[in-house]
């Protein structure tokens, strides 16, 4: 059960799911019950420009507090949500919040940023995906380049469904960045072939700059800039992580260092300044 913890304000419920099949049918109830009685939020975490510091984006990350267990980690619902098919209402309302969220911002007068929302792969292989994000966007009035789709390299394994849907995205002017970058076990023949716009650094790197890391980070910064895409570190915890990063060249950065997934009330906070 999540209990306070000092730091963060919350821990996760952590649950075994391969282990426990009736932590599993217990969570997939529950999850069927959690759109309708409002269970999962949304929080936002800031995306930097590490020249100015600038907040430039911010990623939307789900939360589900059920109202007994406390908050459940998307580690643990996601893939389930993704096996059962839920993740498709989930990642709708995930979208939906997100867009109406920026627009809100943007019509408050703030300085624009971009919305990353994370898509999963049954969200990325379903019918008229694009569509559906197209009618998200028209219903809440955001602009298309204030929308960042990120996805994983899995998802290019269809290269010819992956070249339609992205193609058709980027025609929309919807960006698209590939998360957990460096970590996926495709080729990289797939990245020429995409129209993407930047690659997000994993974690796994960023958290231990041993040489051999920071040879693998700056590979992918130099394949960024050849490509023409962008290119974000995640994970950035520490003052030498970030030194490090700018030594290379890194140009946006998201972790703790700059600020946690925040409610969407304190993000609206650090954009007033
Ligand atoms: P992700 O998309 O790679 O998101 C980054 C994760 O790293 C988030 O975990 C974030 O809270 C955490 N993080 C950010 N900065 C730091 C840092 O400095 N240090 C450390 N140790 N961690 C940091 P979170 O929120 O638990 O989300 C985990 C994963 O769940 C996400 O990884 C993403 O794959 C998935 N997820 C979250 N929200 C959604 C969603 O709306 N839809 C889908 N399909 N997946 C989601
Ligand atoms: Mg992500
Ligand atoms: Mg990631
Ligand atoms: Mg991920």
């Amino acid at each position: 059960f999540a209990k306070e913890k000092g730091k963060n304000n919350y821990q996760f419920f952590t649950v075994d799911l391969h282990r426990d099949l009736s932590d599993k049918m217990m969570l997939e109830r529950e999850m069927h019950k959690a759109i309708d009685e409002q269970q999962f939020y949304l929080e936002y975490q800031p995306q930097i420009d590490m020249k100015t510091n600038k907040i430039i984006g911010t990623e939307a990350l789900l939360r589900w507090n059920h109202p007994k267990i406390g908050l459940i980690s998307p580690a643990d619902f996601i893939p389930l949500a993704e096996e059962t098919g839920l993740i498709i209402p989930i990642g709708s309302w995930v979208l939906e919040t997100a867009c109406a969220q920026n627009k809100a911002w943007q019509e408050a007068g703030f300085p624009p940023v971009r919305m990353s929302v994370n898509v999963s792969l049954r969200q990325f292989m379903q019918q008229h995906f694009v569509e559906k994000v197209e009618h998200i966007l028209e219903q809440t009035g955001l602009a298309p380049e204030w929308l960042d789709l990120e996805i994983t390299e899995s998802m290019t394994a269809d290269v010819s469904h992956a070249q339609k849907v992205l193609s058709c995205l980027r025609e929309i002017g919807i960006h698209v960045s590939i998360d957990d970058f460096g970590t996926g076990y495709s080729s990289l023949s797939y990245l020429g072939k995409f129209p993407i716009t930047k690659l997000k650094i994993d974690q796994s790197f960023v958290r231990d700059l041993s040489e051999d890391h920071q040879a693998i980070v700056k590979t992918i910064i130099d394949l960024a800039r050849n490509l023409n895409m962008k290119v974000i570190a995640e994970g950035v915890e520490s003052q030498e992580q970030a030194r490090l990063l700018l030594e290379m060249n890194c140009t946006e950065a998201q972790g703790y260092l700059y600020a946690r997934p925040l409610s969407a009330l304190d993000m609206t906070k650090k954009l007033s300044g």
